[in-house]
Order: C-alpha cells, then sequence, then structure tokens
C-alpha cells in the first residue's frame, strides 16, 4: 500500500492545502480557501476522508474547514492552544484589508489528545512545534513534514502575525533539525524542499 501525497495551492494567501492517502482513505490539511478548488484538484469525492487536520489556525489556513468538514460530514483536529485564534479568522482577514467572510469551523477533537492520525494502519505522528503559533503542530509520515509556517523555503518566519513567539520557535526548529534532516519539507506556503545540512545552516543564520 502506497502513501500519495497531493497538494493544491489556494487563496490569496498562496496556501499549500495537502492530501494524504492510502488507497481509498485520505486526511486533508490546512484547507485554506477556495473550497470547490479544493475539491476538484484533489478528488475529494473519491475519497473516504477520515477528517481535517490543521498545522495551525491562522486565517489563511482555516478558510475552507467548516464548508469542507459539512459538506463530507467528517471531524477537524486542531491543537488545543490555537482554539481561540480559530475563532478570529475574520478578525484578522479584517486587520489584512480582507473582505471576504470565513465561517469559524466547530473543533472536534484537540491533536494533543490524540497518540496520532491512522491512515490505513500507517501512522501519521503529530509533533507540537510552538512558535508560530502555541498550538502549531507538524505532521510526519514516511520521511515527510508538513510544517505549516513553521518552516518555508524562502523565510522561515512570518513576523507580526498573532501568537508568534521567538524562544520557543527557536526550539521548535531546532527540534525539527535534529529531528528530520533529509525529510522532504512540505511547507504551508511555497515550494517543498529537503532539509539537508546547507538549508538548515541557512534557516540557523536567519534565527
Ligand atoms: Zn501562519
Ligand atoms: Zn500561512
Amino acid at each position: 500500500m502506497k502513501i500519495i501525497i497531493k497538494k493544491v495551492t489556494v487563496g490569496k494567501w498562496k496556501v499549500n492545502c495537502y492530501l494524504i492517502s492510502c488507497e481509498n482513505e485520505a486526511w486533508i490539511i490546512d484547507p485554506g480557501d477556495d473550497v470547490e478548488t479544493i475539491i476538484s484538484s484533489l478528488n475529494l469525492d473519491n475519497y473516504d476522508l477520515k477528517g481535517i487536520v490543521n498545522t495551525h489556525s491562522h486565517f489563511d489556513h482555516i478558510g475552507a474547514v467548516a464548508e469542507i468538514k459539512e459538506r463530507y460530514n467528517i471531524p477537524f483536529f486542531l491543537h488545543s492552544k490555537d482554539k481561540r485564534l480559530a475563532t478570529q479568522g475574520n478578525l484578522y482577514r479584517r486587520m489584512v484589508g480582507d473582505e471576504t467572510i470565513c465561517k469559524t469551523p466547530i473543533i472536534d477533537e484537540y491533536l494533543d489528545d490524540l497518540p496520532f492520525l491512522d491512515l490505513k494502519g500507517y501512522e501519521i505522528l503529530i509533533h507540537h512545534t510552538p512558535g508560530h503559533t502555541n498550538g502549531g503542530v507538524c505532521f510526519e509520515i514516511n520521511n515527510n513534514l508538513f510544517t505549516g509556517d513553521m518552516l518555508l523555503k524562502s523565510n522561515r518566519f512570518i513576523p507580526n502575525l498573532p501568537g508568534a513567539n521567538n524562544e520557543l520557535m527557536e526550539l521548535s526548529l531546532n527540534f525539527i533539525f535534529e529531528k528530520f534532516k533529509g525529510f522532504l519539507i512540505n511547507p504551508g506556503h511555497g515550494k517543498s524542499f529537503i532539509l539537508d545540512n546547507d538549508s538548515i545552516n541557512k534557516f540557523k543564520l536567519m534565527i
């Protein structure tokens, strides 16, 4: 059984939404906006969807959660420490000059209460990596790490967003550098890349 990863980039803030599947089962990560684009590009109708999980709950990552959750009647999982942020999507959209309204999703279960996400017997591991937000997590499967906005190819850190904490960020980044060297990093924005020595050294200069 093979794990397949698909990606679609959506919305004004160009968020990467991912689908991790194994045969008929799949998990959705960070459906940020553009419900119909996500459904058609990732062929959601073809899967037995297990749920939606978010790396964090910034306004650019949660825009399509509520609608997809309702359409497919599937649960939404988030780290408990990002609960409040998930209710503030529209507030922050307005702050950055955007008029679109996104529906606040109901959180069915907290990621911190789960040992892992099951995908046909495979384990998608959940790592709490606070710093970009308090409840930020990374998902690990098969030498792939889904980092949200923790680690982007171009600029590792998006400043001035609610929930950011530089000290926690540094701890979480060092944890990632130590544990995930050689992994394919699938970030919340921009292209995927291998976390090799060169990229680690570049990131360390920016901390
Ligand atoms: Zn973010
Ligand atoms: Zn983002």
